[in-house]
């Protein structure tokens, strides 16, 4: 199994060095490593040389840092960080973008809200389509964007949500603007079409407004939300502080069963902290466990590794953003810390 690494930018080489330690603490692994981001713009003057791109998709997995910092901001759109970003998903064709969002015991008191205990859902979210990929035309007096869905689009990130909604609890929640957007009622459509076939999943509808306030009044009533590109981008960060700190949250962008996917932290490349070896590696790790559950089929040791992220906290062990405060531990010794409950 080859893994190709992304370190990035900012506190990425850090979580990855993080990642990788438990990653051989539960398996043998070939590495890659692989630039983009604003790293690439440095070397190769592009976020995402062809060459680094193909030798990412030889791989069977990527996991990444973050990309992108204040040294790049000033960059035309098409050249910056972020282009590379969209470039690598489109490139290597994951489609879903999966986030898990868990309230951890030990954590209730980091969350801002009251409503957040046995909160466990997974959002996901329609990564290469939609409006952030439609045709586009920017004039001074006018501007236009174009959300546009395919029934063929639909269809598949259903099927992602659909198998993962069978090992939860098997209730899929899809969420669109269909009393306004012609996109949306295509996708409520063939997202109705595709659940008759699979009658073992109970399919709710949500508009995204009404979404996007239940996720805060009663977010443990969902189970699967399924959404499109832009809505659930927006509503993934919302979640994301559900759980206290975003130092915490992973993700996964899928395709199709058995081809690459990618796995990242949701958190950026944090340039106020990097170098500084106080960042959290819980995020990058909890990736890594979603790659050896998604691509290596390997069950048992990712429940080992968040297994052991649970326990560690359950120890009280705190990093900055967690509110460790005086007594926070820094990236090295958490990993540390985790690496031991591994054994
Ligand atoms: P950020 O997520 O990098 O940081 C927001 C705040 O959270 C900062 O105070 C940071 O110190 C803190 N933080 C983030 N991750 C942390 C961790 N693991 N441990 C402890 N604290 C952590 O968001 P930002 O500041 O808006 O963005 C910084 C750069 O990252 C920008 O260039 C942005 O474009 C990029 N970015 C990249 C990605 C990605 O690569 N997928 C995602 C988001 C932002």
């Amino acid at each position: 199994m080859k893994i190709a690494l992304i370190p990035g930018d900012g506190i990425g080489p850090e979580i990855i060095d993080a990642a990788v330690k438990v990653l051989n603490a539960v398996g043998r692994f070939e590495y890659e490593t692989c630039c983009a981001g604003g790293a690439a713009i440095d070397r190769f003057g592009d976020p995402l040389p062809e060459s680094e791109l193909s030798r990412m998709k030889r791989c069977d997995a990527v996991l990444m840092g973050a990309l992108g910092g204040p040294k790049w901001d000033s960059l035309p759109g098409n050249k910056r960080p972020e282009a590379g970003l969209l470039r690598l998903r489109k490139g290597l064709g994951v489609f879903a973008n999966l986030r898990p969002v868990k309230i951890y015991e030990a954590l209730k008191e980091a969350s801002p809200l009251k409503t957040v205990d046995g909160v466990d859902f997974i959002i996901v979210r329609e990564l290469i389509g939609g409006i952030y990929f439609g045709r586009r035309t920017e004039g001074d007096e006018s501007a236009c964007d174009t959300m546009e869905y395919s029934a063929q689009e639909v269809k598949r990130i259903n099927e992602v949500a659909c198998r993962l909604a069978r090992a939860r609890r098997k209730s899929v929640t899809s969420v669109d603007k269909a009393n306004v957007l012609a996109s949306s009622r295509l996708w409520r459509k063939q997202t109705e079409a595709f659940y008759a076939a699979h009658p073992d999943i109970t399919l709710n509808h949500l508009y995204v407004d009404n979404a996007a306030m239940q996720l805060i009044l009663n977010p443990k009533q969902f189970d699967v939300i399924v959404t499109e590109n832009m809505f659930g981008d927006i509503l993934s960060d919302e979640a994301s502080v559900l759980t206290g700190s975003i130092g915490m949250l992973p993700s996964a962008s899928v395709g199709h069963p058995g081809e690459i996917a990618l796995y990242e932290p949701i958190h950026g490349s944090a340039p106020d902290i990097a170098g500084k070896g106080i960042a959290n590696p819980i995020a990058t790790i909890l990736s890594a466990a979603l790659m050896l559950r998604f691509s290596f089929e390997m069950e048992k040791e990712a429940a080992a590794v968040e297994a052991a992220v649970e326990a560690v906290l359950n120890k009280g062990v705190r990093t900055v953003d967690l509110g460790g405060g005086a007594d926070a531990l820094g990236t090295e010794a958490v990993t540390e810390a985790i690496l031991k409950e591994i054994g």
